[in-house]
């Protein structure tokens, strides 16, 4: 039986990109699988894809939101929706779409670890029932990349690296 397969935007060493077709993960007992909904484009990512950072992911995207597709964690479950924390909050060098493939995928496989160390986290559920999902889901993000942006921008700063 051939293994499943979903698409991903790789880049290759020249940055160029193409959409690819890229072997399923397996989902572990305590993985979560994710499907991308939006993910942004930054100033970093450019500087990834002009060859002027050494980032070593191929699949490129670290700020987004998705809706959980499958859930072996106890507190996500399939029909959630999360938001990406770029930066492992327990591996400052750990960054999604940096030193791992990103978000530029149609599924991304959310390894126990990750999951337990806040990688993902579920959207803020006090929003209005009134706001559409998509309305949500930005200010739930913008609203915990206030809080979680500290510590990354803190780190960029030591290290005299340019803010995204
Ligand atoms: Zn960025």
């Amino acid at each position: 039986m051939p293994q499943p397969t979903h698409r991903a935007v790789r880049r290759d060493r020249n940055g160029a990109l193409a959409l690819q077709s890229v072997s399923l993960p397996n989902a572990g007992r305590h993985d979560v699988v994710v499907k991308p909904l939006m993910v942004g484009i930054c100033g970093t990512d450019l500087q990834i894809l002009r060859g002027q950072r050494g980032d070593a992911a191929t699949i490129l995207g670290h700020e987004g939101i998705g809706t959980v597709t499958w859930s072996g964690a106890t507190a996500l479950h399939a029909g959630d929706l999360v938001v990406f924390n770029p930066v492992n909050p327990l591996a400052q060098d750990d960054i999604l779409g940096h030193s791992r493939d990103g978000l530029l995928q149609e599924c991304v496989l959310v390894d126990g670890e990750h999951v337990a160390s806040g990688t993902i986290l579920p959207m803020d559920r006090d929003v209005p029932p009134s706001l559409d999902r998509t309305t949500s889901a930005l200010l739930a993000w913008g609203r915990r990349r206030l809080v979680s942006a500290r510590c990354p921008i803190e780190v960029k700063r030591r290290a005299g690296r340019p803010f995204d």
